[in-house]
């Protein structure tokens, strides 16, 4: 009998690189956690470091990235290893954090993915719990929005518009599995304008941003030698984000979500309101053995409510 039960990684793994605020070496240890954990943060630059839940009520900055923290005591830049967390399927590490944020390293989920998959994961014995939404949330700010709605996958329709000649309109929509995340989104970098980076050094901010981390825009078009990964890098970067932002709620999804020009704080603010209507959504546990939820088609209502 399948049981779809919760997931920790199968050993201790680090990754060290350049802190995309301080410029400076950033590392983060990976150690396995205790079922109904979550991701849970800890920085070790302190003394008497406190535990910092990943989760959307922590989030105490969304500018240039995704910063947590509790009692003054903060992790920054943790969203691209979230995404490659949730977008793994695993559900409970513990994450140490030197040098007060994880490292940015390509500026994709790609490292991340590369050594979770080398450690490996180990099935727990408790049932997985997931966020099962009844109703439509939206979230708007101006012409951006992003709406939640149930489905019975989960699912990311995402479109940005950019003016931008190497940008322009992007649209995709990604039912998400493991192997489509890892296929489809993990690799894509971030972006940002390269008169945007210059003004943020001059400022003292994002002092590790660069060409090895960012796909960099110039007035006409991409500055990397290298080129795109993806044609459609840039929404796939916002749908990676966007699945990092979501994670935060603490449980996967099921439901389908639709962004217009969405980024962080947005997302956030959608978690918010979603927690604010606690009456919209569920979470349950499948107990049905044919019903592995994002992993087939095959769904059977044959849940419980845990809270
Ligand atoms: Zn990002």
């Amino acid at each position: 009998m399948i049981r779809y039960t919760q997931k920790t990684v199968a050993g201790i793994v680090s990754i060290a690189g350049v802190g995309l605020h301080s410029g400076k070496r950033a590392k983060v240890t990976l150690r396995p956690a205790e079922e109904n954990t979550g991701y849970l943060f800890i920085n070790k630059d302190i003394n008497n470091p406190s535990e910092i839940p990943a989760l959307f009520d922590k989030v105490i900055d969304t500018t240039l990235a995704t910063t947590i923290g509790v009692d003054g005591v903060s992790v920054k830049t943790v969203e691209h290893l979230v995404s490659a967390l949730r977008g793994l399927d695993i559900d409970n590490v513990i994450i140490e954090a030197e040098g007060g944020e994880v490292p940015i390293m390509d500026g994709s989920c790609a490292p991340f993915v590369y050594i979770l998959k080398k450690i490996g994961f180990r099935e727990q014995r408790r049932y997985k719990k997931f966020i099962m939404v009844s109703k439509v949330i939206e979230f708007r700010d101006g012409d951006k929005f992003v709406r939640i709605e149930p489905s019975k996958n989960f699912e990311i329709d995402f479109t940005i518009d950019f003016p931008h000649p190497a940008i322009g309109k992007q649209h995709i929509f990604f039912r998400f599995s493991p192997l489509s995340f890892e296929r489809d989104i993990a690799r894509a970098r971030t972006f940002g304008f390269f008169r945007d980076v210059q003004y943020l050094k001059s400022k003292g901010l994002a002092l590790g941003g660069s060409l090895e981390n960012a796909i960099v825009l110039g007035e006409e078009g991409i500055l990397n030698q290298e080129g795109l990964r993806y044609k459609d890098e840039f929404v796939r970067h916002k749908v990676l984000d966007l699945l990092g932002d979501i994670a935060l709620l603490g449980y996967p999804v099921v439901g389908r979500i639709i962004a217009y020009k969405s980024g962080h704080h947005l997302n956030n603010m959608l978690c918010k309101e979603l927690f604010e209507n606690r009456k919209d959504f569920r979470v349950v546990e499948y107990l049905e053995e044919t019903y592995l939820p994002m992993l087939s088609d095959n769904f059977v209502m044959t849940e419980r409510q845990v809270l």
